[in-house]
């Protein structure tokens, strides 16, 4: 079965890149090799360009499909066996490591100091939420949490990815941290460490250094149902 190799798993920072074209399926084009992000695990997808001999072809959306990701570049004129240099769209894949960085970082402080789960996020380039498992809102604990993690940013804390085996991976508390959301059974868990604050199974981008997020502001806070909260935070460089 044909399966494109994700690039963003092992180099986040990665912007360009050669591939291959090995599939089309109307307006999406399959490549063996890139580097977009496709939408999933609350994160937006990655946008940007695929160039052929000059010629640049816009990429609006990227979507996975059985170990495929799908390209969506609705004025491409490309087929099976064509060389392409794809380009992520920079700013926009910047923006989403860097909320996606402080949601890990912000769960992890819900998680340990007020032992409330995360139940989805919705990480944006302008804004991000996440919802937690929490009985009340309890609003000194909200701002004291994002306090805490302003000063975890200012330590400048490393962020590293690796892979662990499963089963390494699942004796560490809260390495799965979105409550209904376990890793499918492989055997390798990819994993994101924020240097002495968090460890978390995870398929995404993310900065390499906690300074890199500039500082988390937070916006808002709503009841989403029993049990529910939802969080709204945004990033100042
Ligand atoms: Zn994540």
């Amino acid at each position: 079965m044909l399966m494109t190799e994700a690039l963003y798993m092992t180099d986040s920072y990665l912007k360009e890149f050669d591939a291959k074209v090995i599939e089309v399926e109307g307006d999406s084009v399959i490549l063996d090799r890139t580097a977009f992000y496709p939408q999933g695990g609350g994160v937006l997808c990655d946008t940007g360009a695929l160039e052929k001999d000059g010629k640049s072809t816009e990429v609006v959306e990227v979507t996975k499909s059985a170990g495929r990701i799908l390209h969506k570049a609705p004025n491409h004129a490309l087929s099976v066996g064509d060389s392409v240099c794809g380009k992520i769209d920079w700013e926009r894949r910047y923006a989403l490591m860097r909320n996606h960085t402080s949601a890990h970082l912000l769960s992890s402080i819900f998680y340990t100091r007020l032992g409330v789960l995360v139940t989805g996020n919705q990480i944006g380039t302008e804004q991000s939420r996440i919802d937690y498992s929490m009985e009340t809102m309890d609003m000194d604990a909200i701002n004291k949490a994002f306090e805490n993690a302003n000063e975890e940013i200012k330590k400048d804390k490393a962020v590293k990815i690796y892979s662990l085996a499963r089963e390494e991976a699942m004796k560490i508390p809260g390495v799965v941290k979105l409550a209904n959301a376990l890793p499918p059974s492989v055997d390798m868990l990819r994993i994101v460490e924020i240097d002495g604050v968090d460890i978390q199974a995870d398929g995404g981008c993310h900065v390499r250094s906690l300074k890199e997020i500039g500082e988390i502001c937070f916006l808002k806070a709503e009841n989403k149902g029993k049990n529910n909260r939802r969080i709204y935070y945004t990033l100042r460089n």
